[in-house]
């Protein structure tokens, strides 16, 4: 079995000011008290999981003007658009959570975002308070984001076996749906008490009695991954690629949706190791290691 990638399928503090939030929580109405009550005490039986998952599947690939439209691939779409995110948050509320985490919502926005530069996590769930000048606390937001990078370098042909979750995951359509319970979870954590943590107790509690999750990590295969399975490819390696027609060596520094290569350069910045080079973001296919020269 292939190495873990990302311990944690989110990152709370994303970029742009996305942060668990300092505003207060939604406390004191008797409605958030029986949902807590719920979210802290409801549990599904694994078959019926299984059911309603399916039958939310089903949905998706029915009713998704995108996810459907190649049918002959069933779950391994090969277009996602963020209006299938909400189409999914929409049948998990209903068909799980019985429309409680709309109610928790009220007017709170949540927003859903399909991210190519999350390269190491599968999702992430932010919330974020609006201030105004003052610094006061103007509103809430929430936002979903999945990283189709991920997904859709998963699944290709030949490829391993990827458990979600702890739960094996037969195409790209189940891989997605695991990373958006999961995601999900951080709302309702984060809408009932702020703070949401994936390796605490609370959050492992709630994913195991929704949705029969028994682990809060992914396996779907990221280009580190492929850098190193398909390309034999390493950071630290010497490799050489054409530029501009001609052929360049240097050594791969980063590896991210692609490699960065640093190759020497009078010109170019000052690194670390006291040298100076220049950098290369260059698709992994294009690179061919070389072996290291003689010291
Ligand atoms: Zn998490």
């Amino acid at each position: 079995m292939a190495p873990f990638q990302g311990a944690c399928a989110i990152a709370h503090n994303g970029p742009q000011g996305f942060r668990p939030g300092l505003w207060s929580t939604i406390t004191g109405s008797g409605m958030t008290a029986d949902i807590q009550q719920f979210i802290e005490t409801h549990a599904l039986p694994a078959d019926v999981v299984t059911a309603r998952t399916r039958e939310i599947y089903d949905a998706l690939l029915r009713r998704s003007r995108c996810l459907g439209c190649d049918n002959s691939n069933g779950g391994n779409f090969s277009r996602l658009d963020a209006a299938d995110l909400r189409l999914m948050f929409e049948l998990y509320d209903a068909l799980v959570f019985d429309g409680r985490i709309q109610s928790l919502l009220g007017g709170t926005p949540l927003s859903f975002r399909l991210s190519k530069r999350m390269t190491r996590v599968a999702g992430q769930a932010s919330r974020r308070v609006v201030r105004n000048r003052q610094r006061k606390p103007v509103r809430t937001e929430y936002e979903i984001a999945v990283s189709t990078t991920l997904l859709f370098q998963t699944f290709e042909e030949d490829h391993r076996p990827v458990v979600m979750s702890g739960i094996e995951c037969r195409d790209r359509l189940e891989a997605l749906q695991r990373v958006f319970e999961h995601e999900l979870v951080h709302v309702v954590e984060m809408l009932l008490w702020v703070e949401s943590r994936c390796t605490a107790a609370r959050f492992q509690s709630i994913a195991r009695r929704f949705f029969a999750h028994t682990d809060h990590r992914h396996q779907l295969i990221t280009p580190y991954e492929m850098a190193v399975t398909k390309f034999g490819i390493r950071p630290g390696d010497r490799v050489v690629f054409a530029y501009e027609g001609r052929r360049r060596e240097g050594f791969v520094n980063r590896i991210t949706r692609r490699a960065t290569v640093l190759v020497k350069d009078g010109r170019g910045r000052r690194y670390t190791d006291g040298g100076r080079y220049a950098a290369f973001y260059v698709p992994m296919e294009k690179l061919t290691r070389v072996e290291r020269p003689e010291k």
